[in-house]
């Protein structure tokens, strides 16, 4: 695989959904990739990347911006509350807001950084214990709450469980997405983009399928 592959299959599923050819922006996840392969992307035009780690993005992306100019990178990984600052100076979105005491920290630091990327509420769609984001039944209440603290919602995120079939996770997505007039759906990995991308996806998060495998961290 490689970008050019990936950007056909997407034009390929937009026009097969019925969807405006070019809706659906591809993020292209580096985490844990060596920098020659994401160099090797960049060369190719790509601007949109994915990070899962603050510490691991910030030691990468600004010599890259440097040299390259404006990327957009978005962060797709847990947020610790402590880090929400560098975070937001860092990130042009955040796709995890999972909890109230971190809407409240970024809604504090944009009143005082007088900015704030995209945020994404990430959202458990498979209920499992072991894995961030708002319970579906909790959603239109949290995106209310963020709301009423003055952010900005773009949309949601979810990750669905490994074990478990994506395209029902994307349609419950889809649903609180739309009940809550939210017009951003952060859903779709290497193994099944093209699922989401049928059921709505406007961000699509893709690493090994671009990159190659990722060494195990
Ligand atoms: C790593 C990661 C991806 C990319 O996964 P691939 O299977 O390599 O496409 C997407 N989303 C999140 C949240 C990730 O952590």
């Amino acid at each position: 695989m490689s970008l050019t592959d990936i950007s056909e299959q997407i034009a390929k599923a937009e026009a097969d959904a019925g969807r405006t050819a070019g809706s659906v922006k591809l993020i292209a996840v580096s985490k844990v990739q060596p920098n020659e392969r994401v160099t090797a992307v960049l060369d190719q035009g790509h601007r949109l990347f994915g990070e899962n780690r603050v510490q691991e993005a910030s030691d990468k992306w600004p010599a890259f911006r440097e040299t390259y100019g404006d990327i957009d990178v978005h962060l797709i990984g847990p947020l610790q509350t402590n880090k929400a600052r560098q975070a937001m100076e860092l990130f042009n979105a955040i796709h995890t807001v999972d909890r109230p005491k971190l809407a409240k920290t970024i809604a504090r630091l944009s009143q005082e950084m007088g900015h704030c990327p995209d945020l994404f509420i990430q959202v458990n769609t498979g209920e499992e214990p072991q894995k961030a984001g708002i319970m579906p039944a909790e959603t239109d209440a949290f995106v209310q709450s963020c709301r009423a603290l003055d952010l900005t919602i773009s949309g949601l995120m979810c990750i669905p469980p490994i074990d478990e079939e994506p395209a029902l996770h994307f349609a419950l997505l889809k649903k609180l997405a739309d009940r809550n007039d939210l017009t951003g759906l952060s859903m779709g990995m290497s193994s099944d983009f093209k699922s989401a991308i049928a059921l709505g996806a406007t961000h699509v998060r893709i690493g090994s399928a671009i990159f190659g495998e990722r060494k195990a961290t």
